[in-house]
């Protein structure tokens, strides 16, 4: 039999060959806890009362074929990307000149910001330890100009707090292992799907090993009273799995116990000792109390997390406790997409003051796309005539400073957008030249409905740093611990913009290398 090529994979199954696989999809999924909790589309809340229910996490049936050349090269430039963020993140002085340029037309940067200086004004910091789990999140790009493309990697963007789907991404990928290894791919795939070119992320044990590793480096309890690490999270959390992997790992790797607090209840169930110890009350044990060596976020990244002004005043109050934050506000800011702007401006210093090595520095530029600003600057001027104009504008993306996907606007929606904004708000965005990767199929499987067709794959690396800030002597500061921390392979279909798992666009995918 022929071997597959790239434009007829994935293959064709039978109607018998697709019920096995599906129905040992799905048992598996919710075996090994690649599961969400379901949509309100799905299944109303009235019909899960006790919130009981879960349903298989979006997944695609088969591994995305993925170059193996970009997938390695994003591995091995993931340990200077975390060197790179973690070195903004201690030059306070570098991300001010970033902020100031958004403060009065960004009101959530503004905030983040005065919540820093108010943590200077009220004694200053007192932990000098910050823990980053990043992702860097990349599609391929084939140059279309050049004749032979090879293809090559292109950076969507950087995130600095809660990069999410660690979790999930090591059981999908240990799902299609399975998926593969009891018979469910066609033999016609065998070429193309072999043990050896499936790659397991390895995510979830790594991201916890990240998580104690600061949880060891907070050192001892100043308080006799028993360590914690603490999650912070959203009230309705969907995707709650993915984060309870991180937190069994932890328990069951590291033998470190973990709390879930939702942001909005954070000031009644922590306090700050006399030297700002933050100290943790479970609500089900009163009269039980545990010392909080890392308050891990994966809530308070979008401005829908602080509806009051308290919610601003507990991000205040978890910043100047003692526990390690990951992140940090200034570690926070530093994923802003004006910060990758900047980075990515031709012929600017700033890569080289961040990554002194400068082979290190062109690998890293190699990954970025074009990004222009929308200010007053030459460069803003140009980017202002391609974003008003129909014809040039839908070759770019415009993004405001903001996470966690649904927050961009498309080629052709962007000059009627631009055009009802103010143009004195402009600067808060950046454009971006669209990344094309090259065409590819799959099948998605997402609240049991099968979907087939084009898909649009985005790889993400996961990193861990954490890093001591440096004093007035030595601004530098020290980075102890730098390591690549798995992946995660995203799959949406190819008439999405938006490629969210979580927003409801893609599914979790894994790697099959070519
Ligand atoms: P967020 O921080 O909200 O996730 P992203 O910059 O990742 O913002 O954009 C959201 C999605 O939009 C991405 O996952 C991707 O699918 C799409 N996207 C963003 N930038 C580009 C680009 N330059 N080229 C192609 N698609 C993009
Ligand atoms: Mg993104
Ligand atoms: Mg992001």
């Amino acid at each position: 039999m022929e071997p597959l090529g790239w434009l007829d994979y994935p293959p064709e199954l039978s109607d018998a060959e697709e019920q096995y696989l599906l129905s040992n999809l799905k048992d598996w999924s919710i075996a090994h806890g690649l599961a969400v909790r379901p949509a309100p589309s799905f299944i109303q809340p009235s019909q899960d009362p006790s919130g009981v229910l879960a349903s298989t996490a979006p997944v695609t049936l088969f591994p995305s074929l993925f170059p193996r050349s970009c997938f390695e090269e994003g591995l091995a430039i993931q340990k200077a990307y975390n060197e790179l963020y973690s070195a903004i993140a201690r030059d306070e002085k570098w991300l001010q000149s970033i902020v100031e340029e958004l403060i009065d037309i960004d009101d959530f940067v503004a905030k983040l910001w005065q919540t820093h200086l108010a943590v200077r004004k009220q004694g200053g910091y007192v932990q000098d330890i910050s823990l980053g789990l990043f992702r860097s999140d990349y599609m391929v790009h084939k140059d279309p100009a050049q004749s032979d493309p090879t293809p090559g990697l292109k950076q969507v963007e950087f995130n600095t707090i809660a990069s999410s789907f660690g979790g999930l991404s090591s059981q999908v990928s240990a799902l299609h292992k399975y998926l593969l290894a009891i018979d469910a791919y066609p033999s016609s795939t065998a070429s193309l799907i072999k043990a050896g070119s499936l790659r397991q992320s390895l995510s979830a044990s790594l991201l916890a090993e990240g998580l104690a590793t600061a949880h060891k480096a907070y050192g001892n309890s100043k308080t006799s009273r028993p360590l914690c690490v603490l999650f912070i999270v959203q009230d309705a959390e969907r995707n709650v799995f993915d984060q309870r992997h991180l937190e069994y790992a932890l328990l069951e790797g590291n033998g470190v116990r973990t709390f879930r607090l939702p942001f909005g209840e954070t000031m009644s169930h922590t306090k700050l000792d006399a030297d700002q110890t933050l100290v943790y009350t479970p609500p089900s044990s009163p009269s039980s109390s545990f010392e909080v060596t890392t308050v891990y976020f994966r809530a308070g990244y979008a401005p829908d997390d602080y509806p009051n002004e308290e919610d601003w005043a507990a991000r205040l109050h978890l910043e100047k406790s003692k526990a390690i934050k990951c992140p940090s506000i200034l570690t926070q800011l530093a994923g802003c997409k004006k910060v990758q702007q900047v980075l990515a401006t031709p012929h600017s210093p700033h890569l080289q003051r961040f990554l002194p090595d400068s082979e290190v520095a062109a690998r890293v530029l190699a990954t970025f796309a074009p990004i222009y600003p929308l200010d007053d600057s030459e460069a803003g001027k140009e980017a202002r005539k391609l974003a008003t104009d129909p014809t040039s504008a839908s070759r770019y993306v415009l993004k405001p400073q903001r996470e966690g996907g649904g927050n961009n606007i498309y080629r052709k929606a962007i000059p009627p957008f631009l055009q009802k904004l103010p143009e004195t708000h402009w600067p808060a965005y950046i454009l971006m030249e669209m990344i094309e990767p090259p065409p590819l199929s799959n099948a998605i499987l997402r609240n049991g409905e099968l979907q087939r067709g084009g898909v649009i794959c985005e790889l993400g690396v996961y990193g861990v740093c954490l890093w001591r800030d440096g004093s007035s002597a030595d601004a530098k500061g020290e980075v102890m611990e730098n390591f690549e921390a798995g992946y995660l392979l995203r799959t949406k279909g190819d008439q999405s913009e938006e490629g969210g798992v979580a927003a409801g666009f893609g599914a979790v995918d894994s790697c099959c290398l070519v």
